[in-house]
């Protein structure tokens, strides 16, 4: 279990503190921190070793690696002898942040922090707590994050080789705070780029890829539940007329503002995308045939009522029920049958379509 080490409010300043240079507020979180999304994070075997080690080669009994937060140093990692693992102890606030701002990157090396004024206020509660040795943990940016320190209860100054030793493992923990932070930005972009990935650059409604994905997850949802399924097929009447008149640029603009209305007349959970061109595809999951076509005349309706730059629009729709037994492939076809007919009977119609529907086109009856 990670821990917090015991950092109560200051008594008023000694006069060795005072002449240190002053911290950012100490009870403010670096931000830098943040970065890192260190704190309250789980153990983790790579930082434990580090701190073994830095006990192991100062031979102390006790090593932390902690970060500071809001008045408490919190420890990541600990390693100490049977002797002292159950007993608190606490560090000086900010005495390691400010010891590390006076002389940048420099251990922190106290031989006995009961003759050291810095230290007044702890060494009393500490008890026999003697030697302290700080390296602090500084980004590359200059923020000094915690420290990797070790204690002994023996008056005691490190050897210089272990001082170095100490040095070297601090910059241990920033290399793999940095690697944290690389692969915390990482996952970020990935997230990004896979929301790129089925999201339309122009509309930013979902794109091809993500319909075929809904379409497949809510077949085989409704295959599983019994569920019924619809899907529109909606197509812009004479667009490319209007590309022609008002030139493409206005024709990108037209397309997003039908993609917005379109999207303002949808339930929560029905699908929207753009399925290419001036084409779109609803998928209306538990939604039946008769409820499919009250929705795609609401839909119809609404995009020939709206006002558009330059002039009005219209869509025509076709509109089909999943045949569990046929699939999602035959659910499009008959969608697809049905936009022909409603464009085939004057568009600005809805149209429910049938698979092998030979009867003459013009109408747009369902
Ligand atoms: P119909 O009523 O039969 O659907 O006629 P239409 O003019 O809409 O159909 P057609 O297939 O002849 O033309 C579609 C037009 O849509 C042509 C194409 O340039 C335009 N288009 C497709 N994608 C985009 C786009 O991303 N931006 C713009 N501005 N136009 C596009
Ligand atoms: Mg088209
Ligand atoms: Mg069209």
């Amino acid at each position: 279990m990670n821990e917090v080490l015991d950092i109560r409010p200051s008594p008023p300043e000694s006069r060795l503190a005072a002449a240190l240079p002053k911290t950012q507020d100490e009870d403010s979180s670096p931000q830098a921190l943040d970065a890192y999304e260190i704190l309250d994070s789980e153990p983790e075997k790579s930082y434990d070793d580090i701190a073994k080690l830095a006990a192991f080669v100062c031979a102390a009994p006790v090593a932390a690696i902690s970060f500071f937060d809001h008045g408490r140093h919190w420890v990541k990692a600990r390693s100490c002898t049977p002797a002292f693992a159950d007993k608190p102890f606490e560090l000086p606030r900010g005495t390691v942040r400010e010891a590390a701002l006076h002389e940048p990157g420099k251990l922190l090396h106290v031989a006995d922090i009961q003759a050291d004024a810095r230290f007044a206020r702890v060494a009393a509660r500490s008890g026999r707590l003697r030697l302290y040795a700080a390296a602090p943990l500084c980004s590359p940016t200059g923020d000094i994050l915690g420290s990797l320190a070790v204690m002994d209860r023996r008056v005691r100054t490190l050897s210089p080789e272990q001082c170095h030793a100490l040095e070297t493992l601090a910059r241990q923990v920033m290399q793999l705070l940095e690697m944290r932070r690389t692969l915390i930005g990482l996952s970020a972009a990935n997230a990004k780029l896979g929301q790129q990935n089925v999201t339309d650059a122009l509309t930013g409604i979902p794109n091809r890829r993500a319909y075929d994905q809904k379409l497949s997850e809510e077949a085989a949802r409704a295959q599983r539940t019994g569920a019924p399924l619809s899907l529109l097929l909606l197509d812009i009447d004479n667009f490319k007329q209007y590309n022609d008149s008002y030139g493409h640029p206005a024709g990108d603009t037209a397309l997003q503002s039908v993609a917005r209305v379109l999207l303002s007349s949808l339930r929560p959970y029905d699908f929207l995308a753009r399925y290419g061109g001036e084409e779109f595809a609803i998928i209306l999951p538990a939604t039946d045939l008769a409820d499919a076509f009250l929705v795609a005349e609401r839909v119809r309706g609404l995009v020939a009522a709206s006002e558009f730059p330059h002039r009005k629009f219209t869509v025509s729709i076709g509109v089909s029920r999943l045949d569990t037994e046929a699939g999602p492939r035959a659910l499009v076809q008959a969608a697809d049958i049905g936009l022909y007919r409603a464009k085939a009977a004057g568009r600005n119609k809805v149209v429910i379509g049938k698979l092998n529907d030979h009867s003459p086109v013009g109408s747009a009856t369902p």
